[in-house]
């Protein structure tokens, strides 16, 4: 398999230590949610461990073809195959960009977390 070094998954993650192994979460380059928290891994060597957890958690990702960032889907504008970032949505987001709840029409706050919605209508 070649990979180009500049399609490497590489979003930001904490790992967490459990008697089975350990867990590691990956959050979106733009929002900053959770995107996605794997089982706990056994392998051998962190490395190996790291290695199977980004192989696993890629799949929940996309990538802004313009920035390069690695994002989750409420921030992910796949007309565009960009971020909303680089491609603003054209409409009212569906989902809150932080905590990834459904968002009423037209909202200016998510009624789950108090964020202000950051993407609205484009005038
Ligand atoms: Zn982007
Ligand atoms: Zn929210």
């Amino acid at each position: 398999m070649v990979m180009s070094a500049a399609f490497e998954f590489d979003a930001r993650y904490i790992k967490e230590t459990t008697p089975n192994g350990d867990k590691y979460t990956f959050f979106c380059d733009l929002s900053g949610a959770v995107v996605h928290t794997t089982d706990p891994i056994c392998a051998v060597g962190e490395e190996a461990a790291l290695a199977l957890a980004k192989r696993e958690s890629r799949d929940y990702f996309n990538r802004c073809r313009q920035c390069g960032k690695w994002i989750g889907d409420t921030v992910y504008n796949i007309d565009e195959a960009k971020c909303v970032e680089c491609a603003p949505f054209d409409m009212a987001p569906h989902y809150c960009t932080e905590c990834g709840g459904p968002l009423k029409e037209n909202a200016e706050t998510c009624a789950g977390c108090g964020a202000r919605v950051k993407y609205t209508i484009l005038k």
